[in-house]
């Protein structure tokens, strides 16, 4: 896992880290940092609650603090743009904290309040501005401040700027913008309008991208399956019984395993399809048709092809095999539970994926159940050492989900 102090941010910002008491990067942050420190324009989808505000704020005082701290009254060298006075007072607090070993300055300018006293500093000069773009318009119209100096631009909560109808805001404030610059935008969901806005924003950007770790995981009840590797489709089986599980996304590591595991749904009665990347574009949107139109109850997916699926009122998602990226747990996870509503997440888990489980319980700060009670249960995989040496010695927990286990079991 990566650490604070292996991603080059300055000192005094790695002083502040240890004082907020942050141990390790989030994912968004150990993926977001390393480009936007080498200077690189950034997409990021992340919600607010993955550490998103950290992973833009760290590397843009970063580059304030290299390049010497002169300040030009009325002149930002640091423009973030927020849809919300609430967010935009956060971000600027994030700043205010992260730079309180640095001689950097920021401020805050929203709607709703005076405008004298967001004059006032503007005028003394500021490295950092937040900013929602209606006051800050305002402030541009009346010659209180100047963006031809900005450095890095950061658009947050960009779906919610669209949403807030401030496109047009939007626009006028990036034509004051210089085009020499470096620009992320953060977005925590990507419909047509975003990536169109990001389109027209970033040169040659990276995209990165997570789930809502610590909200997902809440929402989502999840369970693990210790198996032996050679009983998986039977334990697939018996889970199918239950006809709660009624539009189920089934996960596997790889292509050849997805399939496997749509043929042998299709044998024993479970109307499924596998999507891919060896599928043809046709083949894969007929089988997300199928699965959404609710024809087919099962649809078997690799992550990779799993990217773009969307579909609501997923009851169950079924972890065939665990992923090697625990990231990929939490995105996998999300497919269900969406919009508020409840969802379950049952991993397989056999003797080799001790480590990937032990991977992803730090990831989401949780100790995953175990399912004791199912017929395959394989008490050594509790008990053996891993296969990495990896997995802590679990604490047996009984499982107190009685009415979720397979219906199979109790007929
Ligand atoms: P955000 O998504 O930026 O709103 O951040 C959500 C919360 O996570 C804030 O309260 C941050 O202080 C906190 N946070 C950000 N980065 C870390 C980290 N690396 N470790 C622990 N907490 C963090």
């Amino acid at each position: 896992m990566t650490e604070f102090s292996g991603l080059e941010l300055a000192q005094p910002l790695l002083r502040a880290i240890s004082d907020e008491g942050y141990n390790t990067p989030t994912p968004i942050q150990a993926k977001a940092i390393p480009p936007l420190l080498d200077g690189r324009d950034l997409l990021g989808v992340a919600q607010t609650g993955t550490g998103k505000t950290a992973a833009f704020a760290l590397p843009t005082l970063h580059h304030l603090t290299q390049d010497g701290s002169k300040l030009q009254p009325m002149k930002p060298r640091a423009l973030i743009l927020a849809p919300t006075r609430e967010l935009a007072g956060q971000i600027g607090d994030s700043f205010r904290r992260y730079s309180r070993h640095m001689g950097l300055r920021s401020t805050v300018v929203f709607g709703g309040v005076s405008i004298r006293p967001q004059i006032k500093a503007l005028a003394q000069g500021v490295h950092v501005l937040v900013a929602t773009p209606g006051r800050l318009l305002d402030l541009m119209n009346q010659g209180k401040v100047r963006l031809d100096a900005v450095e890095i631009y950061i658009l947050d909560e960009a779906d919610r700027m669209l949403d807030m109808g401030f496109i047009r805001d939007v626009k006028k404030i990036t034509a004051a913008v210089p085009r020499q610059r470096q620009t992320a935008l953060f977005s925590a969901t990507m419909p047509k309008s975003v990536q169109g806005l990001a389109d027209g924003l970033l040169v040659d950007s990276v995209r990165v991208e997570v789930a809502p770790t610590a909200t997902t995981a809440e929402k989502v009840s999840q369970r693990v399956l210790f198996v032996a590797k050679d009983k998986k489709r039977a334990l697939l089986g018996e889970l199918m019984a239950d006809v709660d599980i009624s539009r189920v996304l089934i996960f596997t590591r790889t292509k050849h395993g997805a399939n496997r595991v749509a043929k042998h749904l299709g044998q024993i009665g479970v109307d499924a399809d596998a999507i891919h990347g060896n599928k043809s574009q046709g083949a894969r949107e007929r089988a997300l048709k199928g699965f959404r139109s609710g024809k087919l109850r099962a649809l078997v997916a690799t992550d990779i092809a799993a990217r773009g699926i969307d579909v609501d009122g997923v009851t169950h998602v079924i972890n065939f095999d665990l992923p090697n990226e625990p990231e990929s747990y939490v995105h996998r996870i999300g497919r269900t539970a969406r919009a508020g509503a409840s969802g379950m997440a049952i991993s397989f888990c056999d003797h080799e994926e001790r480590a990937y489980l032990a991977d992803i319980e730090k990831v989401i700060r949780q100790t995953v159940p175990v399912d004791e009670e199912h017929p395959f249960h394989l008490a050594q995989i509790v008990q053996g050492p891993g296969p990495a040496g990896k997995a802590p010695q679990r604490k047996r927990r009984p499982n107190r989900r009685r009415s979720q286990r397979p219906a199979a079991r109790a007929a």
